[in-house]
């Protein structure tokens, strides 16, 4: 390699992130090594402390500081009331909307056979025993409209239902292949609103 070691090695650690090539690799570490010291020891640090300090909560599985989340300890949240999203950032889109008031269960990730995954790689064996623990009336299935989350919500559905929890899926008010995160907060307010039995 043609350049000192601590750059390429900067370089194969940003060529690891998602949607980062070698050129773009390259390009960031320049970028970095063009910044202010500072600047680059506070973006260091902001790794290291989010990495250090954040978890799963043990209650929904959504990021946290403090375990169980701030959602989760809130009182005046509808516990009867679970909403599934596939992501944290599914949480954030709805919790932007203001319409919400239930808590949330992520389950990192939905069902892709395509790319091997299965209920098992899911939050879902957790689920079941906050059903067990918590008796909620409601699950709301909030799942993306593509192919994987339409996938895990029939599944959830199906497993769901004979344990005696009216199970709800949000409205396709979403644009085909949405992600919750992508969605507008006046469409996505629509479609929590118009949720629909299964
Ligand atoms: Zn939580």
């Amino acid at each position: 390699m043609l350049y000192p070691t601590p750059i390429q090695e900067l370089v194969n650690e940003l060529a690891k992130l998602p949607g980062v090539g070698p050129k773009t690799a390259q390009r960031l570490a320049f970028f970095l090594l063009n910044m202010p010291q500072g600047e680059a020891e506070l973006l260091a640090s902001a790794i290291v402390t989010a990495r250090t300090r954040i978890r799963y909560c043990s209650v929904c599985f959504n990021f946290t500081d403090q375990d169980p989340c701030a959602i989760c300890r809130h009182s005046g949240r509808d516990a009867r009331t679970i909403m599934v999203v596939e992501q944290p950032k599914d949480v954030v889109a709805m919790e932007k909307t203001r319409e919400y008031k239930g808590r949330y269960h992520v389950l990192h990730g939905a069902i892709s056979p395509m790319e091997g995954i299965g209920p098992e790689d899911l939050r879902v064996k957790e689920l079941l025993l906050r059903i067990e623990r918590e008796a909620p009336t409601e699950l709301v299935l909030a799942t993306s409209s593509n192919l994987e989350g339409e996938a895990t919500a029939l599944y959830l559905g199906r497993l769901l239902k004979p344990m005696g929890v009216k199970v709800t899926r949000i409205a396709r008010g979403l644009p085909m292949g949405g992600d919750l995160d992508y969605t507008d907060e006046v469409t996505l307010s629509k479609a929590l609103e118009g949720r629909q039995e299964i």
